[in-house]
C-alpha cells in the first residue's frame, strides 16, 4: 500500500500555504462576517513563516517537519487558530518520531491525535460551529474508508467531502466558541472561517495523494 514519504509530506504543506495564499481574502472576509476579520491575514503569516523555515529540517524526518509547522503557527499566529493549528501538528509530531514514512493507518492515527489535542485545548464539541465541524467527519471518513480497505488516495478523497460538507454546515450553526459566540443567533447564516481553512488542509491533503 502507498505510504505517506516525508518529500509528500512537505508537498501538503506547500500546497496549504498556497492554498491559504490564495484564499486569504476571502477567509478574511468570513472573519469579517462573524469575528475580527483576521483569520485569512493569520494563517497567511503562520505558513509564510512556515516556507520560510522549512530549509532548516531539509535533513529531518517527519517529526521534525510537522514540529517546525507546529512551533512556527504557534509563535506566529496571533489568533485562537494559531495555537489550535499549532497543537494537530505538534500531535502529528509526536506520532511520526523518527519516521521517515507512514502508513495510511499511522496518518491517520496522527491526524486523530491532532483533533483530539484542538478537542483538548480548545473544548468546542461538533456543533459549535468551529474547525472541529470540518475535522471530526473529516477524520471519522478516513478512518471508515481505511477500515474498509480502500486506498489512501480514495480515503482522503472521502475526507475532504465530509470536510466540505462540514464546513457548509456550519452556516446553520450558532456559534458557542470562539469570539463568533459573542453574535449568538447572529453568527447563524454565515460560514465558519475556521472550518473554512479546516476544509482547504484535507483539500491539499487529497490532491497531495493521488
Ligand atoms: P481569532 O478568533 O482569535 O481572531 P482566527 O480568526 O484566526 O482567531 O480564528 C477563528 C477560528 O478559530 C474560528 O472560525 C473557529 O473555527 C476557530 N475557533 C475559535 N475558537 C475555537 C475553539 N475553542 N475550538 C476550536 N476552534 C475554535
Ligand atoms: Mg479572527
Ligand atoms: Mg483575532
Amino acid at each position: 500500500t502507498m505510504a505517506v514519504t516525508r518529500e509528500a509530506a512537505e508537498q501538503w504543506i506547500r500546497a496549504y500555504a498556497a492554498a491559504i495564499a490564495e484564499h486569504e481574502q476571502a477567509l478574511t472576509q468570513l472573519d469579517m462576517a462573524i469575528g475580527d476579520g483576521d483569520h485569512g491575514a493569520n494563517m497567511h503569516r503562520g505558513f509564510q513563516a512556515v516556507l520560510s523555515r522549512l530549509p532548516t529540517v531539509a535533513e529531518g524526518d517527519l517529526a521534525a517537519l510537522f514540529k517546525l509547522v507546529g512551533m512556527t503557527l504557534l509563535s506566529t499566529v496571533g489568533g485562537t487558530s494559531g495555537p489550535l493549528y499549532g497543537t494537530l501538528f505538534l500531535q502529528m509530531a509526536l506520532r511520526a518520531q523518527g519516521k521517515h514514512e507512514l502508513a495510511p493507518e499511522e496518518l491517520e492515527a496522527a491526524l486523530r491525535a491532532g483533533l483530539d489535542g484542538i478537542i483538548a485545548r480548545g473544548k468546542a464539541a461538533p456543533g459549535d460551529k468551529t474547525m472541529i465541524d470540518a475535522l471530526k467527519p473529516a477524520q471519522d471518513a478516513l478512518r471508515q474508508a481505511l477500515n474498509q480497505q480502500e486506498s489512501l488516495p480514495e480515503a482522503l478523497r472521502q475526507a475532504e467531502e465530509a470536510a466540505r460538507k462540514g464546513r457548509d454546515a456550519t452556516t446553520a450553526m450558532e456559534a458557542r466558541k470562539g469570539r463568533a459566540s459573542y453574535l449568538g443567533p447572529r453568527s447563524v447564516g454565515h460560514p465558519d472561517p475556521g472550518a473554512t481553512s479546516a476544509h482547504l488542509l484535507m483539500e491539499c491533503a487529497a490532491r497531495t495523494w493521488v
